[in-house]
């Protein structure tokens, strides 16, 4: 069953924003036209990898040899490229809903994300007004291992100054919940994109709910 919580930890790609489309659509295009096999439910299964380890993979697999540092980051900035020609990510449906009952609660909200990029802290505050402060948050620039690294959550946890059972993580992807359960907190997995739910339960969530407002439902229940 859900319980309440006292501090909410929120992955971003694929959990604030609907920006999985868009990337998993970037990469398909540009691995195709590098003659590499990375399909978008591939893209989704990897979610939270670096650009850098998905193409030296993709590499590996197709022609068994490493891949250089050159032709990685030249993959990798024509996948940026399609990425911003692709436009800006909307909400996930019902996560403004359920970030504002949330803070009306009196409940901290965080994001913990693996991105860097300063425009994502603009778009945070037009899409989510009033909700985030840039010391709530755990991005690329904090932390030394991204997902699925315990560090990430570590951190949140730490700077959140609440005992680890009044902490749940909220995730859309196998290797962010991976994250969350080795750090030790209670993780929901909410499948907003094109996994199956066993993906996410596989790998290791509390909970995993169909969208946002039913996982709005279930605390509002808990509370
Ligand atoms: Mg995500």
């Amino acid at each position: 069953m859900m319980k309440s919580f006292q501090a909410y930890f929120f992955d971003m790609d694929g959990t604030l924003f609907d920006s999985m489309p868009h990337h998993s659509q970037a990469w398909e295009t540009v691995m195709r036209r590098h003659g590499l096999d990375f399909t978008a439910y591939d893209c989704y299964l990897n979610e939270g990898r670096t650009g850098q380890d998905v193409i030296h993979e993709a590499i590996w697999t197709k022609e068994h040899r490493e891949a250089s540092e050159e032709e990685i980051w030249s993959i990798y900035n024509e996948k940026t490229e399609e990425f911003h020609r692709l436009g800006g990510a909307k909400p996930i449906p019902g996560v403004k809903d359920l970030l504002e009952l949330l803070v009306s609660q009196g409940t901290q909200v965080w994001i913990v994300t693996g991105s860097g990029q300063q425009t994502l802290f603009d778009t945070l505050d037009e899409s989510f007004p009033g909700i985030f402060t840039r010391k709530y948050m755990i991005t690329a620039l904090d932390v030394v291992h991204g997902k699925p690294h315990p560090e990430p959550y570590l951190r949140a946890w730490e700077r959140c100054g609440l005992p680890k059972e009044e902490c749940c993580v909220i995730e859309n992807a196998p290797l962010g919940i991976q994250s969350g359960k080795a750090a030790g907190l209670f993780t929901i997995g909410v499948n907003t994109g094109i996994l199956r739910p066993e993906d996410l339960l596989r790998a290791g969530a509390d909970h995993v709910y169909n969208n946002m407002a039913a996982l709005r439902e279930a605390i509002i229940e808990a509370f």
